[in-house]
């Protein structure tokens, strides 16, 4: 059997549905065979004992790897087109954010999320923190106007025409907030508001970038860019 994660709140024991599904029809297992188990706090070698379904496993060993960027990271972003959230969620996991937080912007075509559009989201944070290690799945969330931004420690906003690079700006002991805009961008007041807040606007080149490749240029600035 190939190396596979499985999610597994609490390490119970018992695999739910979609994971022992993945497990039988996918990865066809078999009793005696091992593979990993993680949820918010701990990970595990686990062994196969029962097929059922649903699966069961016993832990083997405990184990306890460091893959968390060591502060909080939030990633505002703005509400996007179509499934590209979806892409952002993947590869804001990956790079270490810790919550993600659609924002209702100016720009913002969309201008709500369904609750079925969310769980989906939540899906792949899960999926995506499997996929790269992590223990800590990121808390995905409903949608908030861009003026419910609290206040933050340190913040960083993607901004067209910015001036100040990411490297001459980042503490990265502090906790961090980013946000990207959307397709059509922030609006000057919106730029504005989130300066009150402690955003400070960065830029990321002299192209103009997709959102969703914006926030994820601005996430692996501040965490694989600095090893973290
Ligand atoms: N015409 C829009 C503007 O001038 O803001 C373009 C928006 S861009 C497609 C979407 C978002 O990605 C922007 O709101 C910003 O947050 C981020 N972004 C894209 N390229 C950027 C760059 N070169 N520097 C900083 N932020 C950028």
């Amino acid at each position: 059997m190939r190396p596979h994660r499985a999610y597994s709140p609490g390490l119970t024991g018992v695999l739910s549905h979609r994971e022992s599904h993945h497990l039988l029809e996918v990865l066809r297992v078999r009793v005696g065979d091992r593979f990993t188990v993680f949820d918010a706090e701990r990970e595990a070698l686990a062994e196969v004992v029962d097929l059922g379904p649903p699966v069961r496993y016993r832990i083997l060993e405990e184990r306890r790897p460091e893959r968390e960027v060591g502060v909080e990271v939030v990633l505002y972003v703005a509400l996007l087109k179509g499934d590209k959230l979806g892409e952002v969620v993947r590869g804001a996991t990956e790079l270490g954010a810790t919550r993600i937080q659609p924002l209702i912007t100016r720009h913002s075509v969309p201008k709500e999320m369904g609750e079925g559009k969310l769980k989906r989201l939540q899906t792949i944070a899960v999926e995506a923190a499997k996929q790269s290690g992590r223990l800590r799945v990121p808390e995905v969330l409903p949608p908030i106007p861009l003026k419910a931004v609290p206040e933050v420690p340190q913040g960083l906003v993607a901004h067209v025409g910015a001036s100040r690079r990411v490297r001459e700006v980042l503490d990265p002991e502090k906790p961090l907030a980013l946000a990207v805009g959307p397709e059509g961008g922030f609006a000057e007041e919106e730029v504005a508001l989130l300066e009150d807040k402690g955003f400070i606007p960065v830029t990321l080149g002299r192209r103009i970038l997709r959102a969703e490749t914006a926030a994820l240029a601005l996430l692996a600035l501040c965490t694989s860019g600095e090893g973290r």
